[in-house]
């Protein structure tokens, strides 16, 4: 899995599920209206903004925006995504009738989007589409076959085992090298599988329930399938015991090891490497990254001490559970059934074009986006992006270049690394091509085959070459952010660049809480506890005097005291480690953004409008953005596994750190929202 620093969980990446099995956190029953940057409606006045700020900027929102029955949370960013989602449904029911005059694109994306919501089709070949790879698993005679199966399986999409994709060399990121990482998991992380509270015992009670159910669907007898599901879940228990956490995983040191395919051999003699490389057909290479090598060590094991029919049953099982979007209705509901209402606290499944606009935004991505950017993100939008993210970058420099705790060698290596931090925004120079992608009208299982085998074959590819840096890790409609530490740039999709993160309608002050906040947060990952490791050239390299680094590691303990400080739901607190990164980007994020508006504003002053000072304004912005409300079976979810802070706490955990904060509001030095001392660490 990649290791981006994200603005916010989107789609949860749930461990070893592909890309068709996710739950999507998205969309909702509303209909699509434009989003507005700043609401006035949403605040609550009884409330004072010095006590509890997240309440005063979106409490009368939290009231009247109930979580809609088909989602598990239901925020601003959720409006957004909603009316993308609109947007590119419009496109797709065009594009999707068989027309024969749309372009080779526009055939792909209808026809894949035709065949996802050909409901009586799929049910027609009810689970023949799964028989071959099934076969392909059954036919195994002895364990020396496992390698070569697993590869077919790894390249239709099926998430068993590990992870195998390109990446760049972490200590040289100007080559993509072949990387292994730990996988294979049903459960969102490792530690799901060993805690011993009442709801994690339950919770692996009813996955072991969801997963007999689902070989029922398939034929097993109740018996059968009861004994296999026990059998998953003691595999994949094993494979949880030899991986890492989400806070280690964090860490690059633990997770790069680049050795080569012969010690990786000796390390793991059940598995011969060298039929599962011919089997995907990957160009040769000597050595790779190992990331986790304890946990190949740990597969080796299971491979080794289990017999042939247990590894059968769990490859089985991981693809029924990879292919279930694209199975018949029943194998739908019971996966909604456990990763929907059980894991997230979804009542109802999302209609299906919801679900299948995802999918064909997931499978087909660069080719709807281009649809999509030119319906919704226009030239001048690009430009004003750029030009806000050159204004942050500027406030940024002026940071580093006042800080008292940063020595001045150091703070010469920072201003290169954020001088030489490339900006992407919106969309690709240029879109992936597709036209080696068959795309078969009615053929809905065939089609995500094909899509994940695209996608497979376009990773290996990258083995052994130079890192194209133009390329995109997340789609142009999606509503999120990223920085690549290994490329050094920071990504803003047309998607994001939307109302209400930036409305052009809007006044400075509301657009630079808003995506002005996200911007700096996207810059300063890059200086957080994890990008800080990584140097200009986006190679793992310490650019820290040690006085520097002890003081850095000081000054984010702060943040990570506050944190664990935070309870989200029942005893549940906010992991303070594993979300370390995110709360200093959402920190430094803040500040730098109130330091580029107030140099916008020093030559372009603004008035109070609706009663509230252009300061005010910013803060409200910000707070807004994160109006969110949530079940409570999702925000534990987050709070176990995802480095994203709870929203609450993005907003009162960060303005509580914040002196402007306090000036603007006029909050007393012991109101709740001014934490003393203050957390700050760029
Ligand atoms: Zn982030």
């Amino acid at each position: 899995m990649r290791r981006l620093m994200i603005l916010m969980p989107g789609v949860v990446l749930l461990a070893g599920i592909s890309a068709l099995a996710q739950n999507a956190n998205s969309a909702s029953t509303k209909p699509a209206a434009s989003v507005s940057s700043f609401d006035l409606t949403a605040i609550d006045k009884s409330v004072d903004p010095c006590d509890d700020f997240y309440l005063y900027a979106c409490g009368t929102w939290l009231k009247n925006n109930p979580i809609p029955p088909d989602q598990s949370s239901w925020g601003r960013f959720d409006e957004l995504h909603e009316r993308n989602q609109t947007i590119l449904r419009g496109i797709l029911d065009k594009y999707s009738a068989d027309n024969p005059g749309r372009s080779a694109i526009n055939q792909k994306i209808g026809d894949y989007y035709y065949s996802c919501m050909d409901e009586s089709g799929i049910e027609a070949r009810d689970a023949a589409p799964l028989k071959p790879a099934m076969d392909s698993i059954n036919a195994m005679k002895d364990k020396s076959q496992i390698p070569a199966v697993l590869g077919g399986l790894h390249r239709g999409g099926v998430k068993a085992f590990f992870d195998f994709e390109a990446q760049p060399d972490f200590k040289d990121s100007k080559v993509d090298i072949a990387t292994a990482d730990q996988g294979g998991l049903s459960l969102p992380d490792r530690d799901y599988y060993f805690k011993t509270d009442a709801k994690s015992v339950e919770l692996r009670e009813k996955l072991e329930k969801h997963v007999a159910k689902m070989f029922e669907l398939y034929g097993e007898s109740p018996e059968k399938a009861a004994a296999a599901a026990k059998t998953v879940l003691k595999v994949e228990t094993d494979l949880a015991k030899v991986s890492l956490d989400p806070t280690e995983q964090r860490d690059p040191t633990k997770i790069y090891h680049k050795m080569s395919v012969a010690d990786l051999q000796k390390a793991s003699p059940a598995f011969v490497w060298n039929q599962y490389f011919t089997s995907i057909q990957t160009p040769t290479f000597d050595s790779l990254n190992v990331a986790v090598p304890d946990f190949m060590k740990g597969m080796n094991q299971i491979i080794a001490n289990n017999d042939l029919d247990t590894v059968k049953t769990y490859l089985r099982w991981h693809t029924l559970h990879a292919a279930a979007p694209m199975l018949p209705k029943a194998f739908v509901d019971e996966n909604f059934d456990f990763y929907g209402k059980t894991l997230r606290g979804a009542k109802e499944l999302r209609p299906r074009w919801k679900r299948c606009v995802q999918y064909t935004d997931g499978d087909l991505g660069e080719a709807l986006g281009q649809a999509y950017v030119a319906e919704a993100f226009p030239p001048e939008a690009k430009a004003r992006t750029l030009q806000m993210v050159h204004e942050l970058e500027a406030a940024l420099k002026t940071d580093i270049t006042e800080l008292s705790w940063m020595t001045p060698e150091t703070k010469k290596q920072a201003l290169e690394k954020l001088s030489r931090i490339d900006n992407k925004i919106g969309y690709p120079n240029q879109w992936r091509d597709y036209s080696s992608l068959n795309i078969v009208r009615g053929d809905a299982m065939g089609n995500s085959l094909r899509a994940n085998q695209f996608e497979f074959n376009r990773q290996l590819a990258k083995i052994g070459k130079p890192v194209d840096r133009n390329e995109w890790e997340m789609t142009p409609p999606t509503v999120n952010a990223y920085y690549n530490p290994l490329e050094n740039n920071v990504n803003f999709p047309a998607g994001i660049l939307q109302p209400p993160f930036y409305d052009y309608k809007a006044d400075d002050a509301v657009n630079f809480g808003g995506i002005g906040v996200v911007i700096g947060h996207e810059l300063t990952h890059g200086f957080d506890d994890e990008g800080s490791q990584f140097d200009a050239d986006g190679n793992l390299r310490n650019w820290w005097t040690p006085k520097d680094q002890e003081q850095f590691t000081k000054l984010e303990d702060c943040f990570v005291k506050e944190y664990d400080g935070f309870v989200v739901v029942d005893d549940v607190h906010i992991k303070g480690k594993l979300t370390l990164g995110e709360n200093t980007a959402d920190n430094g994020g803040l500040r730098i953004s109130h330091m580029a508006l107030l140099d916008v504003l020093a030559a372009n002053p603004e008035k109070t409008i609706d009663g509230y000072t252009p300061d005010q304004r910013f803060f409200l912005g910000y707070g807004q953005v994160w109006c969110e409300n949530q079940t409570p079976q999702t925000a534990r979810l987050q709070a176990l596994s995802d480095p994203h802070s709870d929203a609450k706490y993005r907003v009162n955990g960060v303005v509580s750190n914040s002196p402007d904060f306090a000036k603007a509001f006029g909050c007393k030095p012991n109101a709740p929202m001014v934490r003393n001392p203050a957390c700050r660490v760029w």
